[in-house]
């Protein structure tokens, strides 16, 4: 039985593999570009194919020049297969040293072909050069942490050191390869070199899987750790917050009891129960009323917003026609306005029967919103500017209404803080009194009651604070009965209020 292996036929076979496995490496490539080591291995069998182009070539083989092309191909091609090894298990590359080893083969090749050196001397340089990059690319994978690479490692090991004990038999036999006592040993270990190299492609390949599958376990344990960490910084963050919330509700509370007296008694000083205060005594303490009012309606706000962040705060929704909501709410607004000269306007666009219509919402909390918008637009609006509060449709589930002063606007930059608490949009070093809670508290409220909020304003012309509040979908008709007594506001209607 002929057992020797065709190796022309082993060489057309393998070109075909390397040509297969060739265009995988290159997608491993493209879709894993931080795996630096598969960019070299891309390179790899380029090499080969050339090289066994050239052998398998009969004619091309018989010239001198092309044989030392196809050894140079395997050197190059081999010291590829090295620097993938190396960047793989994360050695540093000195490329010069290559180029340097690289240049000396040639220099070799060239010394050889002036001499006319015999072909068994030629290979023994090829082979001495090639088990060079061999046992270095084995040593590079050698360093491979088991744990991660186990199965990849060891079958690219294997082929690639089959090439290594090959080599080893053939200096043993000298190359002699010609030599008949081992003709058939000599055709299995030529065959085997040719097959190691499709195996080694496939090793390069399910280790660069390998590598990216751990990887993304690395990734995955990183991610588990980093959300456990934020779990750990949102449970610590939400204890601060609550330890924060008491202490704003208590403070709040044991402040609201001294103040309550300095209000009441400077309240019955201003009335003069206890005897006529002359005009100095006066004075002073109105002064100590608007300022206890002052500290009373931070207090309240900073009361309402600790309530708000500890969930404390019960919206009630309930049906009402807009237009009642608007009247029971006007003379809050005007009362905020009455303190200073600015004009008040209330614009009505809608018909009767839309202004008629039901909204579903929690009326207190509606007025509360409103009062904020409009004690804004004095506060930060002209003078002796006007403040309009407009009533619109803004679709089929929203009412719309407006609060628009001509004051000193919003710097855009600022416009991402305005409903954050505490968060005084750049007016922190101004005269305006303030604390910054309300516009959040009203963006909370309003988002509970199921509507919109939002603001528009260019610095120094004014803004426009507004907010959508829910049509009521159960009641499609009028509420007659609630708005006969309080039709006070008829559509289309501008009531003016000069103060
Ligand atoms: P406060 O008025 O107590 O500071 P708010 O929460 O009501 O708190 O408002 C937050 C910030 O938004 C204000 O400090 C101010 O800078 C800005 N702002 C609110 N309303 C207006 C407005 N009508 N015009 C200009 N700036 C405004």
């Amino acid at each position: 039985m002929n057992l020797f292996i065709d190796i022309n036929t082993l060489t057309s076979i393998s070109t075909v593999f390397y040509i297969i496995l060739m265009p995988l490496l290159f997608v491993f490539w493209k879709h894993n570009k931080d795996i630096e080591a598969i960019k070299w291995w891309c390179i790899y069998p380029i090499f080969r194919i050339l090289n066994s182009i050239i052998s398998s070539d009969s004619q091309l083989y018989d010239e001198e020049a092309w044989i030392y092309a196809s050894n140079l191909a395997v050197i190059i091609s081999d010291s590829f297969l090295m620097i993938g090894c190396l960047k793989f298990s994360k050695r540093k590359v000195n490329y010069y040293y290559i180029a340097a080893f690289i240049g000396l083969f040639i220099i070799t090749c060239i010394v050889q072909y002036n001499v006319d050196t015999l072909l068994a001397e030629r290979a023994k340089s090829v082979v001495l050069f090639d088990m060079v990059t061999i046992a270095i690319s084995i040593y590079a994978l050698l360093h491979l942490e088991d744990k991660k690479y186990a199965l990849e490692k060891y079958f690219t090991l294997f082929w690639i050191s089959f090439q290594l004990w090959t080599f080893a038999f053939w200096f043993y036999i000298d190359f002699d390869l010609l030599n008949s006592a081992y003709a058939l040993w000599l055709n299995f270990s030529l065959a085997g070199v040719y097959i190691s190299h499709i195996f080694i492609i496939g090793g390069l390949i399910i280790l660069t899987t390998a590598m990216r599958k751990n990887q993304l376990i690395e990734e995955n344990e990183n991610h588990q750790k980093l959300e456990a960490n934020l779990t750990i910084a949102l449970r610590d963050a939400q204890i601060a917050n609550e330890e924060k919330i008491d202490f704003l509700t208590n403070m709040s509370h044991e402040l609201r009891t001294p103040l309550n007296a300095i209000l009441g008694f400077s309240e019955s000083l201003k009335f003069d129960y206890y005897g006529t205060l002359n005009d100095k005594q006066l004075e002073y303490v109105n002064n100590i009323f608007a300022g206890g009012e002052l500290l009373f309606k931070l207090i309240t706000d900073l009361l309402n917003l600790s309530n708000i962040e500890d969930g404390k705060v019960d919206i009630t929704l309930e049906e009402i026609s807009l237009s009642l909501l608007i009247n029971k709410t006007k003379p809050l607004l005007d009362e905020i306005v009455s303190h200073s000269p600015v004009t008040f306007d209330i614009i009505n666009d809608l018909e009767e029967q839309k202004y008629n219509k039901a909204v579903y919402v929690d009326q207190i909390r509606i007025k509360q919103i409103l009062m904020n918008f409009v004690s804004n637009a004095v506060k930060y609006g002209k003078k002796d500017g006007t403040v309009t509060m407009e009533i619109k449709e803004y679709d089929n589930r929203y009412f719309n209404i407006s609060v628009r002063d001509d004051g000193i606007g919003i710097k855009k930059d600022q416009f991402e803080n305005i409903f954050k608490p505490f968060n005084r949009a750049g007016n922190e070093k101004t005269k305006i009194e303030g604390i910054g809670v309300g516009l959040s508290i009203a963006k909370d409220l309003i988002e509970q009651m199921n509507g919109e909020i939002g603001f528009s304003s260019e610095q120094g012309s004014g803004s426009v604070f507004w907010i959508n509040i829910p049509k009521s979908k159960q009641r499609e008709f009028p509420l007659l009965e609630e708005n006969q007594s309080d039709n006070e506001i008829k559509s289309d209607n501008e009531i003016k209020h000069d103060h």
